[in-house]
């Protein structure tokens, strides 16, 4: 079925910070986010988490998330950028070809007015911009019951 991106779309981050700061906001992490950033911070999966992450309530139950500074950045965010960018979560390595961003040309358009890297840049292809899109399908956030 023919989609709005069916021509690939342009994207290469200018490195603003925009996404990693500026508002409150989420970084749900899978156990594989975990296991990865863990290891390349040298940590165990405890420790990673009691340093570098919070419990959100969903209601039933818990999602992990990145923990925010006091001004909404990333607690990864450093004056040169994404501190840990060789290990950082699938959320982040995904955007902006996000299920929610890519629904339409409105929404791409949309998010386009907040990230001055879409648009510009390298070509990602259709079947790039779906595979980025099924990663994020079959990498469920960790899921803590109550
Ligand atoms: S908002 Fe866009 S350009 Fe800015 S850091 Fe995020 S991805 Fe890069
Ligand atoms: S982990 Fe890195 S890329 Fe992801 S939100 Fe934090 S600073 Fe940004």
């Amino acid at each position: 079925m023919a989609c709005f991106y069916e021509k690939g779309l342009k994207f290469t981050c200018q490195g603003c910070g925009y996404c990693c700061s500026s508002e409150p906001g989420y970084v749900f992490l899978s156990e594989t986010d975990i296991k990865t950033m863990s290891e390349g911070l040298g940590l165990s999966r405890d420790k990673f988490i009691d340093t570098y992450c919070r419990y959100v309530d969903m209601g039933a139950f818990y999602l992990v998330s990145l923990l925010e500074k006091e001004n909404y950045d990333c607690i990864f965010m450093n004056g040169k950028g994404c501190g840990a960018y060789e290990f950082r979560p699938l959320q982040c390595r995904t955007y902006p070809f996000w299920a929610n961003v890519m629904e339409s040309q409105e929404t791409w358009d949309e998010e386009s007015r907040l990230c001055p890297g879409m648009n510009k840049g390298q070509l990602h292809t259709k079947n790039e911009i779906n595979s980025a899109l099924n990663s994020r399908l079959k990498a469920q956030p960790l899921v803590i019951f109550k």
